[in-house]
């Protein structure tokens, strides 16, 4: 089912980059249509707090900071489609119609802003997968109140991994964070706040090498290795978090925009313009670097700007 209608912007993704771009569109009477995913918000929606977003001195619920977000975007006249687009077709022509597909539908665009972020990492190690749900989780704000009173791991060195780490707590009866370095990738106040958390204790350089379960199937021991000495051991948790960082979503335009090696879409120096004209990404798809809130909206801002731009330099008819 496809419609006459040629809309001037799509976007597609909900995250501070999604949002963003919607607002200015927006504001510039270009009425963008944002698809904005079943899971609206993107991973925001799944921390605590965010003390390091400009203008919240006390700091916002990530969740609340989504919610704000949308509602600004949608005062301008943002169009909200809370679905998944299921599918993309990319024109190779300059100037060319691309189109999007919500199952049996399909949308037809001038521009298109790619802002699908990203998701987490699996460590890819036996008992992961199989043990989803039943003691791994990649989301201690979704999962952390299952873990009341018993013992549980977080994976990782990073911010992320503080933040479930000390969220946990809250919950947990012990968190163990485990790293494969002795060193931390997380910001110095971030460890800091952890290391004096009395039921929460550190573990590296360890990597987890297995997740068992006893026989009612849920995770009850975590096999690990000393990543320096070969050493094996193993801990026993009801509970583990994997936070060791994300992967770009850009599976939908895998084969027709052109991509890094790690799937992060490439862009026009400091631009938003992908190799396809008139398709722009913004936020943490094209950025391996920085992955902040708050540059994933600023690159919001511009890909509104650049298919702006586009949009005004197209030949008249
Ligand atoms: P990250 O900074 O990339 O850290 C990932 C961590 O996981 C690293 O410590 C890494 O170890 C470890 N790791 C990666 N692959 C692994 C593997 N296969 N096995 C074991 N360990 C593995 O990712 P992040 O913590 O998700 O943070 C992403 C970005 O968001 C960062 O820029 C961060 O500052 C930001 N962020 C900020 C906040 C905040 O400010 N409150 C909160 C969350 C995230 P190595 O260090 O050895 O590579």
């Amino acid at each position: 089912m496809s419609s006459d209608t040629v809309e001037r912007v799509v976007i597609i993704g909900s995250g501070p980059a999604g949002y963003t771009a919607a607002l200015y569109t927006a504001r510039a009477d270009l009425e963008p249509l944002v698809i904005e995913g079943w899971a609206w918000g993107g991973l925001l929606q799944q921390t605590t707090e965010v003390e390091n977003f400009p203008g919240y001195p006390q700091g916002v619920m990530g969740p609340e900071m989504m919610q704000q977000l949308r509602d600004q975007a949608e005062r301008f006249g943002a169009r909200l489609r809370t679905e998944d687009a299921t599918g993309i077709n990319l024109s190779t022509e300059p100037g060319g119609i691309h189109e999007i597909q919500i199952g049996d539908e399909v949308i037809r665009a001038q521009t298109v802003v790619l802002a699908m972020g990203a998701e987490h990492k699996k460590l890819g190690v036996v008992g992961e997968e199989e043990l989803g749900g039943k003691g791994v989780s990649y989301c201690a704000t979704c999962d952390a109140a299952f873990f009341r009173d018993l013992p549980t791991v977080v994976v990782g060195g990073g911010d992320s991994a503080m933040e479930e780490a000390i969220f946990l707590t809250k919950f947990a009866s012990k968190v163990v964070v485990i790293h494969r370095r002795d060193e931390f990738r997380a910001s110095k106040i971030m460890v800091d706040r952890a290391r004096e958390i009395e039921n929460l204790e550190f573990m590296t350089p360890y990597a987890p090498t297995e997740f068992r379960a006893a026989d009612g199937g849920a995770l009850t021991t975590i096999a690990l290795k000393n990543t320096e000495t070969g050493e094996e051991t193993e801990i026993e948790a009801k509970g583990a978090f994997i936070a060791i960082g994300h992967v770009p979503t850009t599976e939908l335009v895998a084969e027709q925009v052109d991509r890094d090696h790690e799937g992060y879409i490439s862009v026009d120096g400091r631009s938003t313009r992908t190799n396809v004209a008139g398709v722009f990404a913004a936020g943490d798809l094209a950025d391996s670097t920085y992955r902040q809130a708050i540059t994933a909206a600023a690159s919001g801002c511009q890909a509104a700007l650049d298919a702006e731009r586009y949009l005004r330099d197209l030949p008249a008819g």
